[in-house]
This record gives C-alpha cells, structure tokens and sequence, in this order.
C-alpha cells in the first residue's frame, strides 16, 4: 500500500509524520474523504472544492493547486490498484514548535491514503440500525463553521462516545437551539408522506456531498425535497429516517431514542434511494 507523504509515495511503514506537527498538537488542518467505486472516484472535484474552501477558511494555504492535488489523488488510487476504496486527505498545518503560532509551521503537509473498502456490515443495510440523539451540540456556525471539515473532530468522537455508551452504533446531534444537525459523520433526511426533509447547513451541519448527491438524485425520481431544520419530535414520527455519508452511503434508522420508526424496518422510499445511489455511483465519476 503506497502512500502520499511529504510529496512522495511511501509504504504503508514508513508513512510517519513529525511529533510537532500541528494537526497532531492542535488538531490544525483539514480533511476529506472519498470513495473509489469500481476504479471511479466519486465526485471529485466536489471533495477538491470543499477541501480548498475548508483550508481557506482556516488560512491554511494547500502546496498543490487543485489540477495537481487532483492528479496525486488518482495517481494514489492507481498505484494502489483497488477498485473499491476509500481515501483520506489530510492537509495540516505542518511542522512547527510547541506553541500554538500557526505562521511558525513552514509546510503544511498533504497525506494521501487509499485503503480498501471497510463498509458497514451489509446486515445492518438490511436491518437498518438503531440511533440515539446525544448531549453534545453541533459546533455554531458563527463559531467555527461546521462546514470547515477540519481535524478537530472532538464533538464528532464525543457523540460516538455516547453512541457506544448507549450500545448502539450512531448518534444524533442536535445544534445549540435543539434542532436536529446531523449524525457524527453523517447527514440526516426524514421522510414524512413521501416529503424528503434534510436540515439546512445554517442549522449547523457539513454540507455532505453524498447529502447533495442524494437531494439531486431524489427530486430527479420527483420527489418533493425540503431542506427545513426539525427537531426530535419530528424525527420521532417521521415515516423515515435515514442517514448519508461517503463512508455510510444511505442507511436507514429504524429506532431513535427507544421510538421505532415507522414499520421498524428500512422503509420503501429508503430503498429506493439506496438502490438508485448505487447505480449512480458506479455510472459516475473520473477514471
Ligand atoms: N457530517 C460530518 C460531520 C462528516 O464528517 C461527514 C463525512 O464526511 C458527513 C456529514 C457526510 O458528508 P459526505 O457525504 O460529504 O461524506
């Protein structure tokens, strides 16, 4: 397994990055993850924007235009030669000093890695899983905007943390004002008689690109998409309830806070969208 470190591809061993970097001092950086579906990286230039655009916010300057950074993200997955991949960019502030001066760190570091797919278990597509909405808030987006996919992702493990304490695998987050943001590396919909709900990114969510890819592809079958924040309430007794992310693609959540959604089980229009993504998904992207 090669990876991209420090302008060269090196193995999977020699892959280190400095003690004084600060992405690990400080969590000072930012970072996107892609799928590769049968050798197509799936929408591309879109995770190039968002990473260009969370790294301008910060005032980190990316050493790659985005033609170069481009080529060395399919350069990886071709050299990796997997089919079906995930891949994480990591671009951080760089090597620096203990203190907390970001002007101090020179080279911001740009990490490329491909790894084979680890999806979700296929049981849980069928099934459908359980989720719980949790005490830690979405970050405001007059603070740090959630839409700066950066390395501090500390309210994101928070919420796994009370996921895991709660026995089941994924949690809600809800915003300063109580209204539903999203999961901790997720997106949520809810579908209410056939209406498709997603919050807003002013409520406080990443604006996700399978969330996008999803609204687009929804109202292409015609159905009517909404993006309104709602609240726990809403959830509780919406028809559905689902999830989207690059990693969990369309996952269905059938139980919220010990309220079973709906039948109990993935609902018609969930399947349908799943279905329909992944027929996208592999009729899509960049070779
Ligand atoms: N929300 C958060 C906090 C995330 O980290 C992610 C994952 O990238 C998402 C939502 C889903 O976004 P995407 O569909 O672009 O993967």
């Amino acid at each position: 397994q090669w990876i991209f470190l420090n302008g060269e591809f090196v193995t999977k061993e020699n892959a280190k990055v400095s003690v004084y970097d600060h992405g690990f001092l400080y969590g000072d950086g930012v970072f996107e993850g892609i799928r590769v579906y049968s050798g197509n990286v799936f929408r591309l230039q879109e995770h190039i924007d968002r990473l260009y655009n969370s790294a301008k916010s910060i005032l980190l300057t990316i050493p790659y235009t985005k033609e170069e950074l481009t080529d060395l993200i399919v350069q990886s997955v071709q050299k990796n030669q997997f089919q079906d991949a995930y891949i994480r960019v990591v671009v951080s502030r760089g090597v620096g000093d203990l203190g907390l001066d970001p002007y101090k760190c020179q080279n911001p570091q740009v990490v490329i890695i491909v790894e084979p797919l680890a999806i979700f278990p296929k049981h849980l597509y069928e099934t459908g899983i359980e989720v719980v909405t949790v005490a830690t808030r979405r970050n405001r987006p007059d603070v740090l905007s959630p839409k700066v996919k950066s390395l501090n992702y500390l309210n994101n493990v928070l919420v796994r943390i009370e996921a895991h304490l709660a026995n089941v695998s994924e949690a809600l987050m809800l915003n300063d004002q109580g209204y539903v943001a999203e999961g901790s590396a997720d997106n949520v919909f809810i579908v209410k008689n056939g209406v498709l709900y997603t919050p807003p990114g002013y409520v406080g969510a990443l604006e996700g690109i399978t969330r996008e890819a999803i609204i687009d592809m929804a109202r292409e079958l015609g159905y009517v998409v909404k993006e309104e924040p709602f609240t726990r309430h809403d959830v509780y007794t919406a028809d559905e309830v689902f999830l989207t992310g690059t990693a969990a693609e369309v996952i269905a959540v059938v139980k919220v806070d010990g309220r079973t959604i709906g039948e109990g089980v993935p609902g018609v229009h969930t399947k349908r969208l799943l279905e329909a993504f992944r027929q996208k998904v592999v009729a899509e992207g960049v070779k």
